[in-house]
């Protein structure tokens, strides 16, 4: 297939290869990113990779795609990387520091696909440089709010959802007409444990909790879907992208995960978004966007699919719903501190020193702990997001290790 015929618009659409950078690019995101860059090496140069420890496949990509600099965050790994990459002309570096450097050197697009509120400092950097963004990373919304949004409204930056509901929403949402949106209906899969009873819940595996039904992704947003904390962090996600109020935000269980959100209207008319579930259709929309280009996606099959079907979400089986709408209401740096206290829940829950369950509770314990002392604002700058991470993280651990197997 012709190339460029095969991008269309697209290729229009830039002058010369667009300058990419992929923060987190050894991961489920990077990955898809890579995959889709890889299709159309002509159009894309490639700027920075970055990764946490997963050097063998840092090195791979460097090898692949060629950036000006690859960087591994772990600087124990600083060697393995200079050593397998000496003479290729590829710069190295190791380090956080040297992440946030990459991620501030100059390219037209940025994957922010770091997990957690650790892609914050890079993402921001990359926002300050007017980058267009793409967020895959909901933890950045999630802990910084309006921290991010106005860095985003000063550097005159571009932030184009990758987070399939965010950018289904995205995609309909008639941002002349905000005013005659009535709600939001972000769609949730419901997980793996959709359908099991609280008892089997109590006693589910790490293997349980990934197996996820219909998405292939990372362990910690595998596990965030099965207590279904990763629809409460889009819900806030959702606040801050788009124009409404929280309670305008419905989640709707659609266990076939084709319709990727929907936005109603003032005139009763819904406009949903639909594909099938793989990351390269959002990925492939933000790299092309305003235009549109090919995705290696399949293409749905409804007659094959044949039926859609929807519930209510059950709030006392995933309280990590409830716990993340309430913090979105409390504000004044509550989903800061529900984010910290769920990344360290999640992480021992990991490492098999906290039972499924005990997950949503410790984050409920941090976020009560932090009503007692809750600022009269939240955090006005990274610093102090930084500070009230920090210690939610602190809370979070003493209570993850009452709790501990
Ligand atoms: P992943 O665990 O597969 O990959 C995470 C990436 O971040 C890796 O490259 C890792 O090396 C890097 N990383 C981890 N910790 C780091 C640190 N401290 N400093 C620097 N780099 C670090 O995760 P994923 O599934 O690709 O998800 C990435 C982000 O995208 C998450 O925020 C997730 O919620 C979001 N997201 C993922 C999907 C999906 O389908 N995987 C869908 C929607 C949103
Ligand atoms: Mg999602």
């Amino acid at each position: 297939m012709n190339e460029l015929s095969a991008i269309g618009e697209l290729a229009a659409a830039v002058t010369g290869p667009r300058r990419i950078s992929v923060l987190g690019s050894t991961g489920s995101i990077g990955c898809s990113t890579l995959d889709i860059v890889a299709r159309y090496p002509h159009l894309f140069e490639i700027t920075a990779l970055t990764a946490h420890r997963n050097v063998g496949r840092l090195i791979e990509q460097a090898r692949q795609f060629r950036p000006q600099v690859a960087v591994i965050g772990d600087e124990s790994l600083y060697l393995e990387l200079k050593e397998a990459l000496a003479g290729s002309g590829i710069a190295v570096a190791a380090g956080a520091s040297a992440v946030n450097e990459a991620a501030s050197r100059n390219a037209d697009w940025v994957m922010a696909a770091i997990v957690g509120a650790a892609g914050l400092a890079p993402t921001l950097e990359a926002v300050r440089n007017g980058a267009t963004i793409a967020l895959a990373n909901k933890e950045c919304l999630v802990c910084a709010g309006d921290v991010f949004t106005d860095a985003i409204a000063a550097a005159g930056a571009t932030l184009l959802p990758v987070d399939s509901e965010h950018n289904a929403i995205y995609q309909v949402f008639d941002f002349d007409q905000a005013e005659r949106v009535d709600r939001i209906i972000l769609t949730a899969s419901g997980g793996p444990f959709r359908t099991w009873t609280k008892d089997a819940m109590g006693v589910a595996t790490i293997e349980q909790a990934v197996a996820h039904p219909n998405w292939s992704m990372g362990a910690k947003i595998s596990v965030d879907s099965a207590t279904m904390m990763n629809k409460g962090l889009e819900l806030i996600e959702a606040y801050y992208l788009f124009p409404v109020r929280e309670e305008q935000i419905e989640i709707l269980v659609h266990p076939q995960s084709v319709i990727h959100s929907m936005v109603g209207y003032v005139d009763g008319s819904v406009l949903a978004q639909l594909g099938v579930p793989d990351m390269r259709t959002p990925i492939a929309y933000t790299m092309a966007w305003p235009a549109r280009m090919e995705a290696p996606a399949d293409r749905l099959d409804f007659a094959k699919i044949g039926t859609l079907t929807f519930e209510e979400p059950d709030l006392e089986r995933f309280p990590a719903l409830a716990l993340a709408r309430e913090a979105l209401r409390a504000g004044c740096g509550a989903p800061t501190v529900l984010n910290a206290a769920n990344e360290i829940a999640v992480a021992r829950f990991l490492e098999r020193r906290l039972a499924f369950l005990d997950v949503a509770r410790v984050v409920e314990a941090t976020l009560e702990a932090y009503s007692k002392r809750r600022a009269a604002c939240g955090p006005a700058c990274l610093e102090d997001v930084h500070q009230l991470d920090l210690e939610a993280r602190r809370d979070a651990l003493a209570f993850a290790d009452r709790s501990a197997l």
